[in-house]
């Protein structure tokens, strides 16, 4: 085994979906360890830190949500990322784990071809984010932070402050999965009188102007919002 494989810890109590898990990720050349519980995983990661962590939810002892809350209060983990395996129905447990740091989630049954899409697409995500003050090029969008300016396809788009903070705070994790909650806390700062409602309203809105492009910001039903990844 090449020690420059990427290194996956599965943390979860199913072995059949651990064996599903390891199976396919070993065929895309990813080195796989398991952990069938979250204190064991916890301390698997303290052994050797992985690339990214598959982390299950509903785990019998230290549940997922913990094990995530610890990997992301410890400076020595924060930096993992860690997608969220979760069932159906169970999306205010994916609300609360994106808002305490996880990247992005699963949820079951979900194919193989779309958990290695999406193990790639975080690992990606993670080296590729553009600086604060990067001009993007992405769809049909030039979107220049330096002047606070939107082009769709070279026609201006007038935005808002507010609008254009949301557009360009979307648009530089392309994929990225982001509750009402982290959208207000980015474009405000924590004590701007602005609802997790008005998000709605202001995305709306932006849509409207974008015209067609608007299709570029979905909504991510029972979470949030995501800008449309590029592949
Ligand atoms: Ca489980």
């Amino acid at each position: 085994m090449s020690s420059d494989k990427r290194q996956i810890l599965v943390i979860e109590d199913e072995e059949d979906i651990r064996e599903l898990v390891r199976y396919n990720l070993e065929q895309e050349n990813f080195a796989v360890t398991e952990a069938e519980s979250g204190e064991a995983g916890l301390k698997a990661v303290l052994r050797k830190a992985p690339d990214l962590i598959l982390l299950d939810l509903m785990l019998p002892g230290k549940d997922g949500m913990q094990v995530c809350r610890e990997l992301k209060q410890s400076e020595g983990t924060r930096g993992i990322p860690v997608v969220m395996m979760t069932a159906r129905g169970e999306e205010s447990d994916v609300v609360a784990g994106l808002e305490l740091g996880a990247e992005d989630y699963i949820v079951k049954p979900f194919s193989p071809k779309v958990l290695v899409a999406r193990v790639k697409a975080v690992l990606r995500r993670k080296t590729a984010a553009p600086l604060p003050n990067e001009i993007l090029r992405i769809h049909d969008l030039v979107i220049h932070p330096g002047r606070h300016e939107v082009r769709v396809k070279d026609r201006p788009v007038d935005l808002t402050a507010t609008e254009f903070g949301i557009l360009h705070f979307l648009a530089r994790r392309p994929g990225w999965v982001f509750t009402r909650y982290q959208i207000v806390d980015a474009v405000h700062g924590e004590d701007y009188p602005v609802t997790e409602r008005s998000v709605d309203v202001q995305i709306v809105g932006l849509r409207k102007k974008l015209e067609k492009a608007g299709a570029c910001i979905e909504t991510v039903r029972g979470i949030g919002y995501r800008f449309k990844d590029v592949d």
